[in-house]
């Protein structure tokens, strides 16, 4: 019998880490591994016992004024020794930037496998993980399966609902490890402009594309999103060929999951729906009507965004006031 046991989940981001506790609740269930959470930071005693209530029954915790930031050296040596001392079966990480390179680092340091980015993960009848991720540009769906433990797979945002928090018994446990000095120094970190509410994060999207000839005419769009309360992005043309914003939504960009999806202008190429498929409702502007995006909204607008969109805000305003 193996002596691998229990599912891990690891985030440095901590929103990531509930909807990894709901992954790993839903893995366990039925199987009957514990799931136990790997917490690394700087003062992060009460977010410990906030992961008991999202369902974690097992917390480790490293607590060192050293790891207050992400550093990939320093959290892989942690991961690495706590991983190698207590053999968990599988581990959850979450696919941030620094979540992957994380992964894929510390799978090469336990000569074992690690499945990047997955939509889909379940235990087979053999008890082993199984995971899906899709891959070409949205048109293939990889199904993968591990030789050796533990069983690495990285989790995107959003893919898991995170649970809501209830009172739980679990068991928190203070790692004293001896810290890795880092090969390179850490100068600086220069916080990047965000809007408050992240377009992973956010209720409502408005996401406008090619049809939108200069950057100025994104305005409407801004109007729209601001007056839902949510928040707008983009096709990846508007970012990487015309240069106006930094990031965009699709399969080589941002997953989102809102309620509502409003796209202004998109044609609908399978690489930005790969991105947004997993919204609610899907409002779909465009003059042509055989835009393929129709193929994939609940309601249509045909026509000219530059004269629909203002049209919509305006309504919208005349509403909200009354
Ligand atoms: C490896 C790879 C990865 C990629 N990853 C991504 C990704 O993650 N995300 C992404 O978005 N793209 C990605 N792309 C690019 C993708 O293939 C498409 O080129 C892109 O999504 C198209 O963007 P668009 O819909 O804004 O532009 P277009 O395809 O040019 O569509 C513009 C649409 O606007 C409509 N339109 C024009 N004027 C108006 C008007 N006045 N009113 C209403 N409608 C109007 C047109 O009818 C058209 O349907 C990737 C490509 C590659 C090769």
């Amino acid at each position: 019998m193996s002596e691998h046991k229990d599912i891990w989940v690891f985030s440095e981001n901590y929103d990531l880490m509930l909807e990894l506790l709901a992954a790993g609740n839903q893995l366990a269930e039925g199987h009957g591994p514990k799931l136990a959470a790997v917490l690394v930071g700087s003062g992060i005693e009460e977010k410990a016992h906030e992961l008991i209530k999202y369902g974690a029954n097992k917390v480790f915790a490293v607590d060192y004024p050293k790891l207050k930031d992400f550093q990939i050296e320093r959290y892989l040596s942690i991961l690495t020794s706590l991983t190698k001392k207590n053999k968990p079966e599988i581990l959850l990480i979450g696919s941030t930037k620094n979540g992957k390179e994380l992964a894929s680092r510390l799978a090469a340091k336990l000569e074992t496998g690690c499945t990047p980015d997955c939509s889909t993960i379940v235990i087979d009848e053999k008890g082993k993980l199984l995971t899906k991720r899709i891959v070409y540009s949205g048109n293939a769906i990889v199904t993968a399966t591990y030789l050796r433990k533990p069983q690495i797979a990285t989790i995107p945002h959003r893919a898991f609902e995170k649970q809501e928090p209830r009172e739980m018994e679990g068991e928190i446990i203070k790692v004293e490890v001896t810290v890795e000095e880092p090969q390179v120094e850490l100068v600086g970190i220069n916080k990047m402009e965000v809007a408050d509410v992240r377009i992973e994060d956010a209720r409502i999207a408005v996401c406008g594309g090619r049809g939108i000839k200069k950057k100025e005419d994104f305005k409407p769009l801004q109007e729209l999103a601001q007056l839902l309360g949510g928040q707008t992005s983009n096709t990846r043309p508007l970012a990487e060929d015309r240069k106006w914003f930094s990031g965009w939504v699709g399969l080589s960009g941002k997953k989102i999951k809102p309620t509502v999806y409003i796209g202004c202008g998109i044609s609908g190429m399978i690489q930005h729906i790969a991105g947004m498929r997993d919204s609610q409702v899907v409002v779909a502007v465009n003059k042509d009507p055989e835009a393929p995006i129709f193929e994939v909204a609940d309601y249509i607008i045909i026509g000219n965004l530059y004269e629909i969109v203002p049209a919509i805000v305006e309504a919208l305003r005349k509403t909200l006031k009354n």
